[in-house]
């Protein structure tokens, strides 16, 4: 623990006393390293995707003779460039979440729905790893105010890491009610987290494996971001996690009188 002392020497009525002002800077520090460390992390980031970029376009420039490797090269500079909009658009969201400006444009909405959608979204890809998927949801649930499209890519940012950190199993996405609280749960039977890294993943850019996060096409944002729009709600996210197991990332919105809409939306059929 680091203070600061300001002495100062204090005259009042002729006698001499001493006055001590004692501030912690501990915690001032700390978030002057996080930002340091946040831009650092931004622009090695941004930089490394275009220090590639460059190469290829230069060998491009060069002239390639097989068109087909001249092909691959604009993939790759293609490729990259994508990643970086997606950093971009993640650091912009995190920003606007940061300053609390983000209004929530909430409405009400069947989480039942919303898990379905992510669900299709990702089909595709889920067969492609052999991936089974499945949802397991109580037949009663009702509609729950909570802003959509932020919602949306919380379940998207989970459902994905799930796909990108499994070769093959299985996904099993979970909803339960639980002390007025609605908790989603994605868990996969994927690679798993070391313990020592469970308490920093929800930081910016942290990354068990910062060249498997690449490679897959990660920006390193995807569960700070999940962490600010769940606190944004009001409710927290958690994560469990056991190596070569899986892992479990849960979140929870609490119900309340004012954000569920009573007597509707019931699941109709299978649950
Ligand atoms: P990234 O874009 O790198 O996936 P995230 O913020 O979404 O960034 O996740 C941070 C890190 O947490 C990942 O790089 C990965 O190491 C780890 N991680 C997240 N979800 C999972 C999961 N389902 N299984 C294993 N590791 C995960």
């Amino acid at each position: 623990l680091k203070m600061t002392f300001n002495m100062m020497h204090h005259i009042h009525r002729g006698k001499i006393g001493v006055i001590i002002v004692v501030h912690d800077v501990t915690e001032e520090q700390k978030l002057e390293q996080m930002r340091k460390d946040f831009v650092a992390n931004v622009s090695h980031e941004l930089r490394t995707p275009l220090t590639t970029i460059k190469s290829y376009l230069e060998a491009l420039e060069d002239g390639i003779e097989d068109p087909e490797l001249a092909n691959r090269f604009i993939k790759v500079a293609s490729h990259e460039t994508d990643r970086m909009i997606r950093l971009v658009t993640d650091l912009l969201q995190l920003s606007r979440l940061d300053e609390e400006k983000t209004r929530l444009n909430k409405s009400y909405v069947s989480i039942k729905e919303m898990i379905e959608d992510v669900v299709d979204r990702f089909s595709f890809k889920c067969k492609q790893k052999s991936i089974d998927v499945s949802v397991k949801i109580p037949k009663y649930l009702p509609k729950i105010l909570v802003d959509r499209d932020k919602i949306d890519q919380v379940l998207d940012n989970l459902f994905s890491n799930a796909i990108k950190y499994s070769e093959k199993g299985k996904i099993t996405v979970s909803v339960r009610l639980e002390q007025e609280k609605l908790y989603v749960e994605v868990a996969d039977t994927g690679i798993g987290i070391p313990k020592k890294h469970l308490s920093r993943l929800f930081e910016r850019f942290y990354r068990v494996d910062k060249a498997r996060s690449r490679e897959m096409g990660g920006t390193g944002l995807g569960l700070s971001i999940a962490k600010e729009i769940v606190k944004a709600h009001h409710g927290e996210i958690f994560i469990e996690s056991e190596i070569n197991k899986g892992t479990k990332i849960a979140f929870y919105i609490p119900m309340s009188e004012r954000n569920v809409k009573k007597g509707m939306a019931i699941n109709e059929g299978k649950s």
